[in-house]
């Protein structure tokens, strides 16, 4: 827990669509945490994605990612856009994004997927309990990365995992789990591939240090399965960068509206960059009827992440769901026919939700 005084320095990335729009509205929301809880907060607005490209001819100009790398943490929008759809990839303004995670050395994607109470009826399955889980995706190895090519009528992509590379993300996984309910499920596929069977023994290797966490091991078939049986029964789920990427998606759609969805990309030092998990939206951008929640629960993510202010990332997430328990919904959540705010009017309620609360 950082001391009074301490300014927390932001990059903000407002990007592109309705990336400005709801990052915007988390700024609003992490203003009202500062004021409640005598915190200062400090922003650079730095250009990321197709609002680079148009104003520095590139999508990740040099001075962002040096301004990001002096940042205690970085607030993302979204990037992307069909104006920049006919550019060739390593222009577009995804690069950006991928460029920012490589340049920063973020190598553990988390993705949590916890029901809202007042949202229970949008989730898919009959009978739930409690959902809070936490996906800790391993970003950066594995076959996305891995040698690829083709071979006369054959394709290749390589799965390799190192184990210090499995050992620093199963160490974030059980830090974190320390701090939840002490539960890591660690995914693999160890009776078919080698390579998980070196992510089995190193994960069995990282949970010595963590004697409070409990482990359980489990095929990623059978996980994929359990998370629709009884999703109530995970806490942090350990996946190496495929199996995450699938599992990550299917455990966000439990839980309801993908304008509800934050996530943070780490270092090992608690660095991080957090953004929703939605795009650019360029279908709705510039309405004033983007979800701002994703974007606000991203921030509360940066609180509790990268900052060590437990306390204001929970009073967040309390701001959030009471907003919701209130009826407050964008058109995104709202029911059919019934009532919306504006994005504005979301950020707004759920700021004075916070000043209430103190
Ligand atoms: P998207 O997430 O932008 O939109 C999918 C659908 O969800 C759209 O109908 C949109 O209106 C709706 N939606 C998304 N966020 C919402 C919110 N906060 N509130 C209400 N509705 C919301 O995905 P897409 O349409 O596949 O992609 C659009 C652009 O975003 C593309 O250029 C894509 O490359 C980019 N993208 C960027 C990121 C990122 O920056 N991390 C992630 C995904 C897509």
């Amino acid at each position: 827990m950082s001391g009074g005084g301490k300014k927390y320095k932001i990059a903000l990335i407002p990007g592109d669509g309705i990336g400005p729009e709801v990052t915007r509205e988390a700024v609003r929301v992490l203003n009202a945490v500062g004021g409640s809880f005598g915190r200062v907060f400090e922003y650079t607005e730095l250009p990321a994605g197709g609002a680079a490209i148009d104003a520095a001819g590139e999508p990740l100009p040099a001075e962002t990612l040096e301004t990001a790398r002096a940042a205690d943490g970085v607030l993302l929008g979204a990037v992307g856009g069909w104006r920049w759809d006919g550019l060739p990839g390593d222009k577009r303004p995804e690069a950006g994004l991928l460029g920012l995670r490589a340049g920063l050395g973020l190598f553990a994607n988390l993705r949590p997927a916890k029901l809202i109470p007042a949202l229970a009826s949008a989730c898919p399955l009959k009978a739930t309990g409690d959902i809070d889980i936490l996906v800790a995706r391993e970003l950066t190895g594995g076959i996305y990365f891995g040698e690829k090519g083709r071979d006369g009528d054959s394709a290749y992509d390589v799965e390799r995992y190192s184990r210090g590379e499995v050992r620093r993300i199963a160490g974030v996984a059980f830090g974190l789990a320390a701090g939840r309910r002490g539960r890591v499920t660690s995914v693999d596929k160890a009776n078919v591939l080698e390579s998980s069977r070196l992510w089995r023994e190193t994960v069995i290797e990282a949970a010595r240090d963590y004697p409070g966490v409990e482990l359980e091991h489990m095929y990623v078939d059978n996980a994929s399965m359990q998370l629709i049986r009884d999703p109530s029964r995970f806490d942090v789920l350990l996946t190496s960068n495929m199996f995450g990427d699938i599992l990550s998606d299917e455990a966000a759609q439990i839980t309801g509206s993908i304008g509800l969805l934050p996530s943070a990309s780490l270092r090992a030092d608690g660095f991080g960059l957090y953004e929703p998990v939605h795009g650019s939206a360029p279908d709705i951008a510039g309405k004033n009827i983007a979800n701002p929640c994703a974007a606000i629960l991203s921030a509360g993510m940066m609180l509790r992440y990268s900052f060590g202010l437990t306390r204001e990332a929970d009073a967040l997430e309390i701001a959030v769901y009471a907003a919701l328990e209130d009826g407050i919904r964008t058109a995104d959540i709202a029911a059919p026919g019934g009532p919306a705010v504006t994005t504005e009017e979301m950020g707004e309620a759920i700021a004075n939700k916070i000043t209430a609360l103190r």
